[in-house]
């Protein structure tokens, strides 16, 4: 399985549009893998997850043909996930698509409402359907095996975070959310999943989590852990954080990459591509 990160921030990116932090100073001096732009991934340039406003220049930094993807699955409604305006340029006039090419949207229903005013043209055309999803229910796409489980994160945005599976390999990729719910934990015992790849929410990196909704690299530490004594993942799992904020501490690529990688943390960034 080819995992690539395409957007690797939350929802102000890093550097922020006005912000003068000094994590911000310095990745906009830095460049390279300091810069990031907001969430998104795709597995085998086909399965897409989440479409927020960079969604265009993660297709064009990384020479992705859009009309390649078939399948997009949606985290939740905050608009650094799923920027709904830009579907509508897959409307006739606004691209031109090869016949039967049909985009298939899931999400949760918070997502869907999201997506209605823009669904509504595309699927009348039969150029897109969106699938409303529930968590520990799962989907299959092609050779895929998606299952969406429940995030502690803003309820008003109906959070998911996602198990894909393409038959041989799984991978987690978990933002927003904070620790994960005992559900969730109950679902990997009773499943008896093993993943190959965790990409765990760091929004904070190294500074302590004072709020619930996402995580940082102590709660990162806390799951991967559990996952290594429970059997979910094993020597061979590799582990990332993913989705940082200009405001955790140490979050600037540079200063990251040694500190998680004493807790056994890859550290993501924007393009980055994982051989699952
Ligand atoms: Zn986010
Ligand atoms: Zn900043
Ligand atoms: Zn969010």
């Amino acid at each position: 399985m080819k995992f690539q990160f395409l957007g690797t921030a939350a929802a102000e990116g890093i550097p922020a549009l006005w912000c003068r932090c000094d994590a911000c100073r310095r990745s906009r001096e830095m460049g390279g893998r300091a810069i990031r732009t907001r969430s998104q991934a795709i597995i085998n340039d086909e399965l897409l997850i989440d479409f927020p406003a960079d969604t265009y220049k993660h297709f064009l930094d990384n020479r992705l043909d859009l009309t390649n993807v078939n399948w997009c699955f949606i985290t939740h409604s905050h608009s650094d996930h799923l920027y709904a305006t830009d579907f509508s340029c897959l409307n006739p006039g606004f691209s031109h698509v090869q016949d039967g090419y049909c985009l298939a949207v899931y999400g949760s229903d918070k997502v869907g409402e999201k997506l209605a005013p823009v669904m509504g043209s595309l699927t009348s055309k039969g150029l897109a359907s969106f699938t409303e999803i529930k968590p520990f229910v799962p989907v299959s796409v092609g050779r895929y095996t998606v299952t969406a489980l429940p995030a502690i994160h803003d309820v008003n945005a109906g959070p998911l975070f996602y198990m894909i599976s393409d038959g041989e390999k799984t991978v987690l990729y978990a933002h927003d959310t904070h620790y994960f719910h005992d559900d969730v934990w109950a679902y990997f015992k009773e499943q008896g999943v093993h993943f190959d790849m965790v990409s765990l929410d760091c929004t904070n990196a190294c500074l302590p989590l004072t709020y619930v909704g996402h995580m940082g690299l102590a709660e990162n530490v806390q799951v991967r852990t559990r996952m290594l004594e429970e059997g979910y993942a094993d020597e061979n799992t590799r582990f990332v954080c993913n989705h940082y904020s200009h405001n955790g501490i140490s979050v600037v690529y540079d200063d990251f990459v040694p500190v998680a990688g004493k807790e056994g943390f890859l550290v993501s960034y924007d393009g980055m591509i994982m051989e699952v």
